[in-house]
């Protein structure tokens, strides 16, 4: 820090700052973590500086044997880590995975004439009408995925991502009563509306998802499965999700970020089955430049922990403690969508202590609690105030957090939240953002969190 100190002062404060933050609050965002010492130093070195656009043995620049070994053996990790056919390292975040992994079905699914066909030799030759046929052949294709508010991620088609304009889209949600993943409504919808893509997979659903059931939906219309496990990766790295809830078996393709429930750098990866691997391959030049060469040598950092047996202790306890915490709140009389989890993360609905979720997220901060707001499902505040806070167990139990200590954390958090009272706005109604907490009770919890850390 003292090298960047002498460049730019305002860089080294804020590194030192987010480390203390870090340390001293109890950090819930589900998809956080601790990356290890090791998976850090892996990012801050010369391979940085290299240029490696193309495939192993197949770059567009010289010199790059050894961006080759370290994307060699972070596809290996990842193909014996997860029983993977085919592993892609290259993506940037998990937002690049998914969208290597749109444009390789697309290849792969949607037959593209080539210049000849339409009679040219160029691009500029391309006609009107030419382009129109180009452009309705992509346009058709139609994608269903989880909507937002059940847990889905906006890559998944929602209107304002690119993946909801690459593609004539819909969505499932979820039972309006259990708030359950309804196999039998997926299946409905998939029967309709016939897509080419089926994308299974969420950013704020507490629960285990049956992959051989998506499976067979997919199949039974034609569609490519597509999984998204960037949350709850971790938990399959470890074996905690196996058989029909372990999507790399039944998925066509799998995406993940390597960040959250994994604990790696930030990044992305693309697991295939081998009909689609040459496509995936081609992730550069379809959508990605040159690939970040320290963070793919993280990556694989990152994927040989996870093969160590420590990690499978790790995602268990990750499941474990989010039950616990789970209890925890329901012990106090709080209300989570579907009544529980089963993974990671549990979705807490804020609506009971008269707070929006962004009131709630703000006191908690203020109280040393780190977590995000979350629209429930059919949210009445919509996306931006929401009704829900997400919590997630990764990063604590990285920092050795056990259910006792979730327990406690359940006890705090529902400590601020009942002392917490929604600034009336002018007309006298509740408002959405502002709010104030009891005398000393953020206080007392930031220093009760700091005596749990
Ligand atoms: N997919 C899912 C399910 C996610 O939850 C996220 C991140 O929140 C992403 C993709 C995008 O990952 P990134 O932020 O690395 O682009």
């Amino acid at each position: 820090l003292s090298v960047i100190e002498t460049v730019e002062p305002r860089i080294a404060g804020a590194i030192r700052s987010e480390l203390a933050d870090q340390r001293d609050s109890l950090k819930l965002i589900a998809s956080e973590n601790y990356a290890s010492p090791a998976v850090l130093l892996t990012m801050g070195n010369w391979l940085s500086d290299k240029y490696a656009e193309g495939t192993v043995g197949h770059r567009f620049y010289a010199g790059c044997q050894n961006v080759d070994t370290v994307e060699t053996v972070a596809a290996e990790h990842a193909r014996e880590l997860f029983g993977a056919e085919y592993a892609y390292a290259q993506p940037h975040s998990g937002i690049d995975a998914n969208l290597v992994a749109f444009w390789s079905i697309l290849a792969h699914r949607v037959e593209t004439p080539a210049l000849e066909e339409f009679g040219v030799r160029q691009i500029n030759d391309l006609s009107e009408a030419d382009w129109e046929t180009l452009r309705k052949r992509f346009g058709e294709q139609r994608a269903l995925g989880m909507s937002l508010d059940a847990g889905g991620h906006l890559t998944h088609g929602f209107r304002p991502n690119i993946s909801g304009k690459m593609f004539h889209q819909r969505s499932y949600g979820t039972d309006p009563e259990t708030q359950l993943l309804d196999y039998d409504e997926v299946a409905r919808i998939a029967r309709e509306f016939k897509p080419l893509v089926l994308i299974a997979g969420y950013s704020a659903y507490p629960r285990r998802i049956n992959f051989a059931k998506m499976a067979e939906i997919a199949d039974e219309v034609g569609a490519t499965l597509m999984v998204d496990m960037a949350h709850f990766a971790g938990l399959v790295a470890g074996k905690v999700f196996t058989g029909d809830e372990d999507p790399v078996p039944h998925a066509d393709i799998v995406t993940t970020t390597t960040h959250k429930s994994l604990r790696g750098p930030r990044g992305g990866l693309v697991l295939a089955k081998q009909e689609y691997a040459a496509d995936v391959d081609r992730g550069c030049p379809m959508v990605l430049g040159g690939p970040l060469s320290h963070v793919m040598a993280a990556k694989a950092v990152a994927l040989a922990e996870a093969r160590r047996p420590e990690f499978r202790t790790y995602a268990q306890n990750v499941a474990d403690n989010a039950k616990a915490l789970a209890d925890g709140f329901l012990s106090r009389g709080a209300k989570l969508v579907t009544g529980g989890t089963d993974n990671h993360l549990v979705l807490l609905d804020v609506a009971g202590y008269g707070l929006t979720g962004r009131q709630a997220e703000s006191a908690l901060l203020d109280s040393g609690i780190v977590t995000n707001r979350n629209a429930v499902p059919n949210d009445p505040n919509g996306a931006w105030y929401t009704s829900g806070v997400r919590l997630g167990t990764p990063a604590l139990t990285s920092r050795g957090f056990g259910p006792d200590d979730f327990d406690r954390v359940a006890e705090l958090i529902i400590g601020v939240l009942t002392k917490t009272t929604p600034t009336t706005t002018k007309s006298g109604a509740p408002g959405k953002a502002k709010y104030t907490i009891s005398d000393g009770i953020a206080e007392a919890t930031h220093q009760a969190a700091e005596e749990l850390l």
